[in-house]
């Protein structure tokens, strides 16, 4: 590519001439021999160029240059198989993408950030029963395990196969941490690893907050994390969520049902565990074109088992496929008097 050659000496002078006039190209690095400074141009040759570079003493050249690393992780990222953006898991970044279109992007992705120390791709979509996911290795250190990830205040640990986890729930945990009242009593079904009941006890010290869930590994780093950001108001409780309506019936003021796939038929649970007025958030998977059919169905299933639905709103969560987004439904309800 086009280029122009000046002595190290003059090299500023020419660099605020080029930026001036918009003729820097910055998508590839300026480098440096012995005694000369080549500059990456954004325009094409001319003779008016090359009169003009001859008139400041400079040579217009033809060299390989170098991309910026921000230039190689776009490039890379519109390779085909490989898809935008990435995940940040504290050390580790996840991207998806194919292996021969991974292996270019985590170069890239190392170069721009050097706090990444892995990057691994995804093997699959989120699956099962305990809906975790294969990650593939690609590069840097051979580790699965976070190491200072922090969200909205707290630190997680746990091993990537193992549990479910992403970061792409980060705002809305904090959205919902938002509308919780200090004192309140939380019900977390499908706990994880533990983020949601975490920051809510975390910020909310007299809250008192039970978190179920299913995945034995997952409970494992749920309470260990529940001891690394010391929030001993949360319960950690192991099993089917199901199997706990008894222990927790009318007990919570706030319930929080984060499991798309199938929440909507946790709702009788939710209802039994409910006080008599609580606040419910229901995760669903739902198509785009549907929104409003989900919800009148959601508000007639809960009247149905005997709870008035006072108030309901709802918010697209994350996309989910070409036609399906991931929904949460906020409902206020009250238990109807027999
Ligand atoms: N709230 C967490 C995890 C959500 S994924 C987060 O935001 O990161 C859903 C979780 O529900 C998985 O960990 C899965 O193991 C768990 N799960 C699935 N069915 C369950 C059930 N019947 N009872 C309790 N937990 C269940």
């Amino acid at each position: 590519m086009l280029g122009i050659r000046v002595q190290k000496g003059k090299a500023e002078g020419l660099k605020k001439y080029l930026q001036k006039n918009g003729m820097l190209d910055g998508k590839h690095k300026v480098f440096g021999g012995n005694s000369f400074i080549y500059f990456p141009l954004s325009v094409e040759a001319s003779t008016w160029l090359k009169r003009k570079a001859k008139s400041m003493g400079t040579t217009l050249v033809e060299k390989d240059f170098e991309p910026t690393p921000e230039r190689m992780l776009k490039d890379a990222s519109r390779i085909e198989g490989a898809a935008r953006g990435y995940d940040m898991y504290g050390s580790i970044a996840v991207i998806e993408a194919d292996p021969a279109a991974a292996r270019k992007m985590a170069r890239a992705l190392m170069s721009v950030n050097k706090n990444i120390k892995t990057v691994l791709r995804k093997g699959g979509p989120f699956s099962g029963r305990y809906r975790t996911r294969k990650f593939v290795f690609v590069a840097g250190r051979r580790n699965y395990m976070t190491d200072g990830y922090r969200e909205n205040g707290c630190e997680f640990r746990f091993d990537l196969r193992k549990a479910f986890f992403t970061p792409r729930l980060g705002y809305e945990r904090k959205r919902i941490n938002e509308l919780v009242n200090d004192g309140e009593k939380v019900m977390v079904m499908f706990a994880g690893i533990g983020p949601y009941a975490i920051e809510i006890a975390k910020r909310h010290k007299k809250c008192r907050v039970v978190a179920i869930e299913l995945n034995k590994e997952a409970c494992r780093y749920m309470r260990e994390n529940i001891k690394l950001n010391k929030t001993g108001n949360v319960v950690c409780e192991e099993g089917d969520v199901n199997s706990f309506v008894s222990k927790y019936a009318g007990f919570a003021d706030r319930i929080i049902m984060p499991l798309p796939k199938d929440a909507p038929s946790f709702l009788p649970a939710a209802i039994r565990m409910s006080g008599q007025e609580s606040t419910i958030h229901c995760y669903q998977f739902c198509r785009q074109d549907k929104i409003n059919k989900t919800l009148a169905e959601t508000k007639k299933f809960i009247e149905k088992r005997g709870a008035a639905v006072r108030k309901m709103a709802y918010r697209v969560v994350l996309p989910y496929s070409a036609t399906e987004v991931e929904i949460v439904i906020d409902l206020k309800t009250k238990i109807n008097k027999i």
